[in-house]
């Protein structure tokens, strides 16, 4: 399939994903996860309309941001905005801060300090995601549900690192089905911390929902879907 091709059909399913569960298109954002692909591939992608891109690793994402950053300057009418949706190690963060909006994997207060500091020295807030491990699987990242709302609270002394959503990672062998209600428990767990009354601003964000299960999440009030694979495919090395 061409990837105008890809495109176009995941635009269809997330469009019916949103008829079935009375969502309204608007609310579902695409990052297009560009880590299997190369800089060519990554620019058709914005070329084609695509301008949220996702990487999950700094060491991969340079050459592409790099690349794309040159062909599609920062004040372009659409400009490319760029989510760092991998874990984050904090001697990282001075490559990442300034060039990726979105952090999707803030999962320990020291790593928040580094972004912090970095930061600052940006003059920036950055937008991040808590990353939560909901399926309690012990080979993924993300801090336990309950351990969300504390850490909450000590960002709050973080003023340039500014929490808008939850991120979670869905069992991959998973059939799709079976993923619902780790997605429910983390729309569940952002409905919970907004209504605790603690938040200095709501979290309205849900980052889950990939290739996979990405019309699972949907249903379930995903707002931003990470998709690699099914959107600009897997190039072998
Ligand atoms: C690779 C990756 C994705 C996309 O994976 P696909 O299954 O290829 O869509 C999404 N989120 C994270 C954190 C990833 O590392």
């Amino acid at each position: 399939m061409s990837l105008s091709d890809r495109i176009e059909t995941v635009e269809k399913r997330i469009q019916e994903a949103c008829g079935r569960s009375g969502r309204s298109r608007e609310e579902v954002q695409v990052i297009a996860v560009t880590k299997y692909v190369s800089a060519d591939t990554a620019l058709k992608a914005v070329e084609l309309g695509l301008h949220h891109l996702g990487e999950n690793r700094w060491q991969v994402a340079q050459d592409k941001w790099k690349a794309i950053s040159g062909a599609v300057p920062e004040g372009a009418d659409n400009p490319v905005v760029w989510h760092f949706i991998g874990s984050l190690q904090s001697n990282k963060v001075k490559e990442v801060i300034g060039k990726f909006t979105y952090i999707h994997s803030l999962d320990r207060l020291s790593l928040a300090k580094e972004i912090q500091k970095q930061a600052e020295q940006h003059g920036l807030v950055v937008p991040c995601f808590i990353q939560v491990n909901v399926s309690g699987e012990e080979s993924k990242h993300g801090l336990q549900p309950d351990q969300v709302l504390p850490f909450l609270r000590d960002l709050r002394q973080l003023n340039a690192v500014r929490p808008v959503g939850l991120m979670t990672m869905a069992p991959l062998e998973a059939e799709a089905e079976a993923t619902r209600p780790v997605f429910r428990a983390l729309r569940q767990l952002r409905d919970e911390l907004n209504r605790s009354g603690e938040l200095d601003f709501p979290l309205t964000e849900l980052s889950m929902g990939m290739s996979g299960d990405f019309e699972v999440a949907i249903e379930e009030g995903a707002t931003w879907v990470r998709l690699g694979t099914i959107l600009v495919g897997k190039e072998e090395e």
